[in-house]
């Protein structure tokens, strides 16, 4: 409706063949929504609404003059300007996997090919060869961003040398935990930049043919992707012979039902299969046994749209971000308790002090910092003395959480941890596939013992039997939901565990 009535309005005015108005993806800021940026100046109109569109057409834009009462304003001076490079939101962010979210009409091919798009795949098809692809991407350090945080570059490795008659690239876009939105923001406001990972993948590897599983509750992903697979194949850039190589590449949507488990990949290959999403064991690994028994690579949404700047800019100008051993940036969903929810992106390395404070504004109405939940219902909560901990994948696990794919929620003084706990635990228990026991049953058994301990009705023996339920339960389990489902309530009982005694009978 805002676009509807800049469009009539600009036309009022005369200025239609002189103003652009440009839909675009998600610019990150979500509390301050909707937003609109006007340029050359990149003036930056927060919380937008009909009734101030009038207003910036006939001040800004006919006149020249900004309209500085809808200006963003985060906390410095009142009649300061805010353009987008003076936002505190955006000062520490480095925006590589987002870099064209906000930025670009997704649903316009010339306008990701203008940002480049395309040229990497153009640049592996006519000057390198599949192996040095391989060897760029093994030497740009990226690791899967889905939440295992394996190298992708060995990933690709794996798959290449396998002899099959066909070969497979799945990107899994079916981001299923809760407070998470990393995948869905990409895929709506830069789907090209997965398309042409996709691409690029598949000549390194030798597959012809790939698949995004992406989940059904992303409609406008799923129509900006079908619009991208449209455009990509009729400008030749998907398909047959792509650039005269020589080299064919055709891709496919598959629409997931909901299920959390079809995340992980073998459950996921499953679904695309038309079989009941479930996990199996691995090995095989899919990269010699995937979908349909072929080879097969299946990296995150995320992951790939960092892939074709690291073919444009190299290995080392993605190792120039991070750190040693996590490198380039990572993108977090910033929500829970704090000011500025939102879609973040910064360098690995970054704390969390600088994430939460100096980009998420801190907790709301000046309520203490207690808790943040990094890696979804598969991670843990971290406490006020980890807020100075670099963020890379070594120094999460080592806290027992996890990177996760990025959500990141933020409880403050509050939140009852062990409400927290039981609540993340509760959804892995709705969507545990049930093929294996220690999942299946025990994380029902943990569920039981939560309850008993929120009702005030467990002993400090109940405590100890969780503790080894779920120690269990991470050792035994057959997939990664079930392997990690016990990590909120490991964690939250390390760090808070007085809290858990606070709810106990025979606590003294
Ligand atoms: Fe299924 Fe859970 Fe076992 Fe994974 S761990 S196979 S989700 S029952």
């Amino acid at each position: 409706q805002i676009k509807k009535r800049f469009e009539e309005k600009v036309k009022e005015v005369n200025l239609e063949n002189e103003i652009q108005i440009v839909s675009t993806g998600c610019f990150g800021l979500c509390e301050e929504g909707p937003i609109v940026i006007v340029y050359p100046e990149g003036s930056f109109y927060s919380r937008m609404t009909i009734d101030r569109v009038d207003e910036i057409v006939d001040e800004h834009l006919v006149k020249g003059r900004i309209v500085k009462k809808y200006l963003y304003e985060d906390g410095s001076k009142d009649d300061k300007l805010k353009s987008l490079g003076e936002v505190d939101f955006y000062k520490k962010q480095l925006r590589v996997a987002l870099r064209n979210c906000g930025v670009i009409d997704p649903e316009n091919i010339n306008e990701y090919i203008a940002r480049d798009g395309y040229m990497a795949l153009g640049k592996v098809l006519t000057e390198m060869t599949p192996e040095e692809v391989i060897k760029l991407v093994k030497d740009s350090g990226l690791k899967g961003r889905g939440g295992a945080g394996f190298s992708t570059g060995m990933k690709w490795s794996f798959a290449a040398p396998n002899k099959a008659d066909q070969k497979y690239v799945i990107c899994n876009a079916d981001e299923g935990d809760p407070g998470a939105f990393m995948d869905r923001s990409v895929l709506e406001g830069d789907p090209h930049a997965v398309l042409e990972a996709m691409a690029i993948a598949g000549y390194a590897i030798g597959a012809t043919k790939g698949f995004i599983y992406v989940r059904a509750e992303y409609p406008i992903a799923v129509h900006r992707l079908e619009i991208a697979i449209g455009q990509a194949k009729e400008l030749g850039l998907l398909g047959k012979n792509i650039f005269g190589s020589g080299f064919d590449f055709d891709l496919e949507i598959r629409l997931g039902a909901g299920a959390f488990v079809c995340g992980e990949e073998t459950a996921l290959m499953q679904s695309i299969e038309g079989k009941r999403g479930m996990s199996r064991n691995k090995p095989p690994f899919p990269a010699n046994k995937g979908l349909w028994g072929k080879p097969t690579i299946i990296n995150n949404v995320e992951t790939l749209a960092n892939i074709p700047q690291i073919i444009n800019n190299g290995a080392d100008w993605f190792r120039s971000f991070g750190t040693e051993k996590s490198a380039g940036t990572k993108v977090f969903a910033l929500g829970g308790k704090i000011n500025n929810t939102g879609l973040v992106e910064v360098p690995m390395g970054t704390t969390l002090r600088e994430v939460i404070y100096d980009i998420g504004g801190g907790c709301p109405n000046g309520k203490a910092f207690k808790a943040v939940q990094t890696g979804g219902p598969s991670g843990g909560c971290l406490t006020a003395d980890h807020l100075d901990t670099p963020i890379d994948y070594d120094n999460l696990i080592a806290l027992g959480s996890m990177m996760g794919s990025g959500g990141m929620i933020v409880m403050d003084e509050d939140n009852c941890m062990v409400d927290i706990a039981r609540f993340f635990l509760d959804f892995t228990v709705d969507e545990s596939c049930g093929k294996c026991t220690p999942c299946r049953e025990g994380t029902k058994r943990m569920l039981e013992i939560l309850d008993k301990i929120t009702e005030g009705k467990a002993t400090m023996e109940d405590l100890d039997k969780l503790e080894s339920l779920a120690r269990n339960i991470k050792e035994t389990s057959l997939c990664g939901l079930g392997q990690t489902a016990p990590n909120p309530v490991l964690s939250t009982m390390k760090y808070f565990r007085d809290e858990y005694e606070a709810h106990v009978k025979d606590h003294r």
